[in-house]
């Protein structure tokens, strides 16, 4: 059952929800685990050098992007982390090399990865109540889309915002503000489902006062303070019966 921390927000229907899609529609620790070793394996054979070379260069190649690009999509763009791991490896920024390295992690992710269960079916309950719903995620909108379309989910959700189109991360309040322009809500009940307690549960409060639901699991641990969630659930069957349950009071 979803537990429910501030039941006095939970007594009616939402007018719009907002979803988060890395490690909550599915779960992004293998898939990203996976990709980072299929990079890993290929820049070694192909550049002849150890993994504690590929890793140490790696590491200082995305710790010098994050912190120039911080709070933006660029800060997450793996072709920048390995343009700048090939330029501190002393080889220059080998584009060709870099790209080719950027699609086996990609490839490798995806194929990795697996929506959590029930996600679809939780999708297609919120479109039989008419409730409008819009991603929100941080990242380029490119391989934000092709997630979307890998997963099937195209046609399930009215909005999708990107970091890269709002300017920021959601540790900034334009990509839900964006996201409240496009959907045009009905009311002032608006649904934040997430897992990260900062980005998607904190900001989300204090930005748009949504009503926040924190997607757990693993290595998720549940928002404390200012990032306690309003509500918490394991699975998405969960909050399929918490709308139900809101129906019928409704
Ligand atoms: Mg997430």
């Amino acid at each position: 059952m979803v537990t429910l921390y501030q039941p006095q927000r939970f007594t009616r229907l939402p007018d719009a929800i907002l979803f988060d899609t890395d490690n909550t529609l599915y779960p992004y620790a293998p898939a990203h685990a996976a990709a980072q070793l299929a990079v890993r394996e290929k820049v070694m054979l192909t550049l002849s050098l150890s993994g504690e070379d590929f890793d140490r260069a790696f590491q200082e190649a995305r710790h010098q992007i994050k912190v120039r690009l911080k709070y933006t999509a660029s800060s997450h763009n793996r072709l920048l982390y390995l343009q700048r791991m090939l330029e501190i490896m002393g080889l220059g920024s080998q584009v060709l090399l870099a790209l080719d390295f950027e699609q086996t992690y990609w490839r490798t992710f995806l194929s990795n990865a697996t929506l959590f269960d029930e996600v679809k079916e939780l999708l297609d309950d919120i479109r039989m109540l008419a409730i409008p719903t819009t991603i929100v995620t941080d990242l380029t909108a490119q391989i934000q889309f092709r997630k979307v379309v890998y997963f099937g989910l195209d046609h399930y959700f009215d909005y999708i915002v990107t970091s890269e189109e709002a300017g920021f991360d959601k540790c900034h309040a334009a990509p839900f503000h964006i996201a409240l322009e496009k959907m045009h809500p009905q009311g002032d009940c608006i649904w934040m489902i997430g897992d990260n307690p900062i980005n998607d549960i904190r900001e989300a409060r204090r930005e748009i006062n949504a009503v926040t639901l924190q997607k757990i699991h693993e290595d998720t641990p549940l928002g404390t303070g200012e990032s306690a969630p309003d509500a918490a659930f394991k699975h998405f069957g969960e909050l399929r019966r918490l709308l139900v349950r809101l129906r019928e009071h409704t």
